[in-house]
This record gives structure tokens, sequence and C-alpha cells, in this order.
């Protein structure tokens, strides 16, 4: 990422999960809109059905809201696509928590069982 103060592409985040970036050339920091890394991250298991086996569960900040919390489930793989946020088409829901937004995308990996 470009630092948009000096152009250079010195920059970098002390920790992933922050969306604060920093830039080594002028000492500028800025806030982008989403972490390099899922806030939280879990797996659920799927035991019978088309799509059994390990299922991926991501939390990221909503696209829309970065005071909210949206999922990500990816299986095979694969990330699916909900097409919910023109920001990003791999986001789910908007939470309040990154605890609820987990809660839920494992509650939606459930749903796939019983369908
Ligand atoms: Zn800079």
């Amino acid at each position: 990422m470009k630092c948009p103060a000096c152009a250079s592409d010195r920059t970098y985040r002390t920790d992933p999960k922050s969306l604060i970036v920093h830039c080594e050339n002028c000492r500028h920091s800025w806030k982008t809109r989403q972490s390099l890394k899922a806030l939280l991250r879990d797996t659920h298991y799927l035991r019978r059905g088309p799509m059994k086996g390990s299922h991926d569960i991501s939390v990221w900040h909503c696209p829309t809201d970065l005071n909210r919390y949206s999922f990500a489930l990816g299986y095979g793989g694969g990330i699916a696509s909900f097409k919910e946020f023109a920001e990003d088409d791999f986001l789910s829901g908007s939470f309040e928590t990154p605890e609820a937004a987990l809660a839920a995308g494992i509650e939606e990996v459930k749903s796939i069982e019983r369908s």
C-alpha cells in the first residue's frame, strides 16, 4: 500500500489486524478500511451433504461501517460470494461485535447442512 502523503511504498502496520498504516519515509499514518488478517477465525465441520468437510469462518470489519463486523465463509479453497456489499462480495452481515459476527457465520454454515 502506497503512502497517500508521499507515495512511498515503504509502509507497514504494527499489527496485521489493525486498520492503521504507517509510512516509514515521511512518518505519516492513516486509517484504512480493512485489516490484513481476520479479526477472528474459526472452523466448523459438516459431517454430511454435498458441502461436507471443513468450513472456515473469518470475521472482518463491515465494508460500510468500520464500527461493525461481518463474516466471510471459506470452503475447499474457495470463498463464498454473497454480493451483499458493493465494496466486498465476500462479506455478509453487519454485527455489533466480532463474536456476534463469528456466531452468525457458524450458524450460516450449519444451515447449509439443514437445507
Ligand atoms: Zn509517506
